[in-house]
C-alpha cells in the first residue's frame, strides 16, 4: 500500500515511521528540499499548488493525507479528483478558518468564548463593544503557536490593531480565564467508528506547547468525547482529529480543532498500545483501528530552538528522544522527549531531571 502526505515536517515524518511496519510506503510533497520527512520517505519537492508535483504524488499514492491544515483548497480539490483524500476537504476548510470553526462548535452546542468577526478597524471597535475586554484578537486563517494574535486588555490597545495584525480578516474572542488547557484526540474510520485517547493536559509557554500529559478525568473525558465525536460525524471525518479546550469550573470551552495528528499526542508513540500516528494511517488506509489504551505514567516535552546535551538526557531512565533532524532556530520545534515510568512518583522525578536539562529558546 502507498500513502501520499502533503507536508514533510515532523508530523509527516512520524506518520511515515508508523506506516512502515504496516507495510505502507510513504511519499511527501513539500517545497523544501530539506524537509525532515524526506529522510524516511520519498520526497517530491514542489510547491503545494504545483500541478507536476501534485500529479507525481497522486501517481505514487493510493490515498492522500496531510500533516497541516493550511493546504490550499484548490490542491485538495485537484487531488480529490483522482484519489481518496483524508481528512476530507470540508474538515480542512473548517479548521483553517477560526470563524468557521467557532460557528460549527456553536451549531453543535459546544461552548466557546464570546466571538465576533472583524473585517476592519471600525468592525474591531464594534466587536470590542460586544465581546468586552480583555479579549484575544486572532487572524481567521494561518495562525499557529500563538502567531497572528494579540491580547487586548485596555481601550487604548484597540487603536490601530487591525492594521497591526496585517489588515486581514480577524476574529475577536473574549479572554477565558481558564484553569488549564486540554486536548482530546479522536480517530474515525471510513465506516464511522470512533475511538479516543485519554484527555491530555497541555502547558504552553508564549503560546507554544511546552508539556503534555494524559489526564484521568472521567467527567471531562465524556464531555470531550461527545464534542469530538459530533464534530467528526458532522464533517464525515476520516483520520485523527485533535480538539483543544479550555477548562473552567469543571466545564469545557472549545478553542480549536486540528484535522491531523497533534503535538499533544506525541507521547502515544511509547505511551499507548497504538500511537496517534499509526491510528491515523490505519484510518486513512481503511484498516481496523488500534487500541488507544495508555500503558502507564507518561509525559512529553517539546524541545524548542536549541538541543540540550542529548548524551546526558539519554542517561535518564524511561526517556525517549525524538530528533526531527531540523537545524536549531529560536521558536522552532526540533525534537520532543517522551518520559515513561512505572509510578506517578517516578514520573515526577524523571520530569524534574528533564526540566533541569532543557534549554529551550522561545
Ligand atoms: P490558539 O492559537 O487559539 O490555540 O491560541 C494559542 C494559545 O493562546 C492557547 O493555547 C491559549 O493559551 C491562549 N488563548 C487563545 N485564545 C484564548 C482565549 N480566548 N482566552 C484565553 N487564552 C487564549
Amino acid at each position: 500500500m502507498k500513502l501520499g502526505i502533503i507536508g514533510a515536517g515532523q508530523l509527516g515524518q512520524m506518520m511515515a515511521l508508523a506506516a512502515r511496519p504496516l507495510g505502507i510506503d510513504t511519499a511527501f510533497l513539500d517545497p523544501s528540499v530539506e524537509a525532515c520527512g524526506g529522510r524516511v520517505g520519498k520526497l517530491f519537492c514542489a510547491d503545494y499548488s504545483d500541478p507536476t508535483g501534485l500529479a507525481e504524488l497522486a501517481d505514487f499514492a493510493e490515498v492522500i493525507s496531510f500533516e497541516f491544515e493550511n493546504v490550499p483548497p484548490a490542491t485538495v480539490a485537484l487531488l480529490a479528483r483522482s484519489r481518496p483524500v483524508y481528512p476530507p476537504a470540508e474538515a480542512l476548510a473548517t479548521a483553517r478558518d477560526r470563524w468557521a470553526e467557532k460557528t460549527l462548535f456553536q451549531s453543535l452546542g459546544i461552548a466557546t468564548a464570546p466571538v465576533a468577526e472583524v473585517n476592519d478597524q471600525q468592525g474591531l471597535v464594534e466587536a470590542v463593544a460586544r465581546v468586552g475586554l480583555p479579549a484575544v484578537l486572532k487572524t481567521r486563517t494561518l495562525g499557529y503557536d500563538g502567531k497572528g494574535q494579540k491580547v487586548l486588555r485596555l481601550a487604548e490597545d484597540v487603536a490601530g490593531t487591525f492594521a497591526e495584525l496585517g489588515a486581514v480578516p480577524l476574529i475577536l474572542e473574549g479572554f477565558i480565564d481558564f484553569e488549564f488547557e486540554l486536548s482530546c484526540i479522536g480517530v474515525r474510520d471510513p465506516q464511522g467508528l470512533c475511538v479516543f485517547y485519554p484527555l491530555i493536559r497541555n502547558d504552553h509557554r508564549q503560546g507554544i506547547l511546552h508539556r503534555s500529559q494524559p489526564l484521568d478525568e472521567p467527567h471531562l473525558q465524556a464531555l470531550a468525547e461527545r464534542a469530538v465525536e459530533s464534530v467528526m460525524q458532522t464533517l464525515n471525518y476520516v483520520g485523527v482529529l485533535a480538539f483543544e479546550f479550555f477548562v473552567r469550573d469543571g466545564q469545557l470551552i472549545g478553542n480549536e480543532i486540528a484535522p491531523r495528528v497533534h503535538n499533544s499526542g506525541h507521547w502515544t508513540i511509547e505511551g499507548s498500545r497504538c500511537s496517534q500516528f499509526e491510528n491515523h494511517v490505519r484510518a486513512v488506509m481503511n484498516l481496523p483501528l488500534g487500541n488507544t489504551e495508555t500503558l502507564g505514567p507518561v509525559a512529553m516535552y517539546n524541545v524548542i530552538g536549541k538541543r540540550p546535551e542529548v548524551h546526558n538526557l539519554l542517561a535518564i531512565p524511561g526517556l525517549h528522544w525524538h530528533d526531527y533532524g531540523k537545524s536549531e532556530r529560536r521558536g522552532r520545534k526540533i525534537a520532543h522527549i517522551t518520559l515513561t515510568a512505572s509510578s506517578d512518583a517516578e514520573l515526577v522525578e524523571r520530569c524534574a531531571a528533564v526540566e533541569a536539562q532543557l534549554i529551550n529558546e522561545l
